[in-house]
């Protein structure tokens, strides 16, 4: 098929490209030049595992193009919106500038018939308002909403395999149109399709309403153990050995039960606060007032890691050196929005601390938002003559680093676990004051 994708950001590059590794034709477009040029030259323009691979051969193919002009797009039949939906300056909704934008300059060169798909996170009710736009100004081309929920770190697998589609139509399930776009929509996934992917065909306002509560249901579950662990530290317990036992229970299963410094990146944090306000708009604020809770118990994360390290050097942080491991929001990502381990680092640079921060992808992208940080590529050269060590992203080389051969390299053989992902006991033995997040 012939597909355009608007907006090539981490969800909307890797889409293109595993769209023509499917065998599609696609024209990726996006409104930032550099990033297009990369794309076009086959370089992805992020870290994504697998990307780099599927994106060279896709252009090498002629399968996939990139262009910074709308009308590149007007050959297609399926157009995906992929733009970003960040938080609104000043208040906790979506800004949806971008989606409508990019919307407004696609529909002059929608053909007939063409379907338009929604991809981005949106408050629900967006689909139902673009799709009263497309009428009046398109009438011969229809929208689609086919909510993404592919993670960082796994996107390419996630976008190839995803492990259910949703797709919101118009009128729903049973009505002639909405059943003609999820026909449409089979074909494009048609591989994910046979390999039996779980399929949900519904309306606009669901198919929205699907990704923000999976990720508020998700944002809970972390919050949850988050407090948990809050509670643990209070009474000498084990928040990881606690989310263990709960975790057997199939009901509540193990999965996004670890206690640390909290959920960051961009979408968990911003979806949950244009959720809730969206809420507030349709006068039903009370029903998701607990997911201001949840941001409030994650964001507290941080500032118990803040206070642990202060505590650990004896009360100041003022000119003792701490070396930060990992400053990206999750491991295997370059992405630092809204990235907990940043903040912390930020947050003990204003306290004064000589912060030295590394990570194997994230620099360059931090860097840009905090100049004033210092930052290493080597993780040796980070460890070199601090007085306090905080792991806070789980990148596996921080997981699989050495104590012994750490506390060679620091001057004060002390370290948190913002990630509860080392041996406490391992770490003890090798001479180092461990604190984990919630354990005793
Ligand atoms: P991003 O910021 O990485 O990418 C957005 C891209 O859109 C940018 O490259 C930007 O230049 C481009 N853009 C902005 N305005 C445009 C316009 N008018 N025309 C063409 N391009 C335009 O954001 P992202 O992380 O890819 O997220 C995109 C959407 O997908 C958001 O709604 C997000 O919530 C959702 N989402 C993201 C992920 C994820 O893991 N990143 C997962 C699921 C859903």
């Amino acid at each position: 098929m012939q597909l355009s994708i608007i907006g090539c950001g981490y969800l909307g590059a890797v889409h293109a490209a595993a769209m023509a590794e499917l065998g599609h034709t696609v024209v990726g477009v996006d409104v930032d030049a550099h990033k297009v040029a990369e794309l076009a030259a086959g370089r992805a323009p992020f870290f994504e595992p697998g990307l780099p691979e599927i994106l060279r051969s896709a252009v090498a193919s002629g399968r996939l193009r990139f262009s910074t002009a709308m009308a590149d797009a007007s050959a297609a039949e399926v157009h995906f919106l992929a733009v970003g939906t960040p938080q609104q300056a000043g208040t906790d909704a979506a800004d949806l500038s971008y989606v409508d934008a990019a919307f407004d300059g696609l529909i002059p060169h929608l053909a007939p018939g063409s379907l338009v798909v929604g991809k981005s996170t949106v408050p629900v009710g967006t689909a139902a308002r673009l799709a009263g736009l497309l009428a009046e100004r398109a009438p011969e081309a229809s929208l689609a909403w086919n909510p993404e929920f592919l993670r960082e770190g796994f996107a390419v697998k996630d976008t190839l395999q995803p492990d259910r589609l949703v797709y919101g139509v118009a009128g729903g399930a049973g009505d002639a149109v909405g059943r003609a776009q999820a026909a449409t929509l089979d074909q494009v996934y048609r591989a994910a399709i046979e390999a039996g992917t779980p399929r949900i065909v519904t309306d606009y306002a669901t198919a929205e309403l699907v990704k923000v509560s999976a990720n508020a249901f998700l944002a809970t579950k972390i919050s949850f153990i988050n407090a948990m662990s809050d509670i643990a530290e209070a009474t000498g317990a084990d928040v990881t050995a606690l989310a263990d036992a709960i975790g057997h229970d199939a009901r509540i299963g193990r999965r996004f039960l670890n206690a640390g410094i909290g959920f960051g990146g961009g979408c968990l944090p911003k979806d949950i606060r244009a959720f809730a306000a969206r809420a507030e708009e349709l006068g039903r604020g009370e029903a998701l007032a607990f997911l201001r809770e949840m941001d409030a118990i994650n964001l507290r994360q941080r500032q118990r890691v803040v206070d642990a390290a202060v505590g650990a050097l004896g009360g100041s942080a003022f000119n003792r050196r701490i070396a930060i491991l990992g400053v990206t929001f999750k491991p295997d990502s370059d992405d630092v929005r809204d990235s907990p381990a940043l903040d912390v680092a930020v947050q003990l640079k204003g306290l004064g601390a000589d912060v030295i921060v590394t990570d194997p992808e994230g620099i360059e992208n931090a860097r840009r938002r905090h100049p004033q940080l210092a930052y290493t590529s080597s993780t040796a050269e980070a460890l070199r003559g601090a007085e306090l060590v905080v792991l806070a992203t789980e990148w596996s080389e921080f997981r699989a680093l050495d104590p012994a051969e750490a506390s060679a390299l620091v001057a004060r053989p002390s370290i948190i676990d913002g990630r509860n992902v080392l041996d406490p006991a391992r770490w003890r033995a090798a001479g180092w004051t461990y604190r984990g997040i919630g354990r005793p």
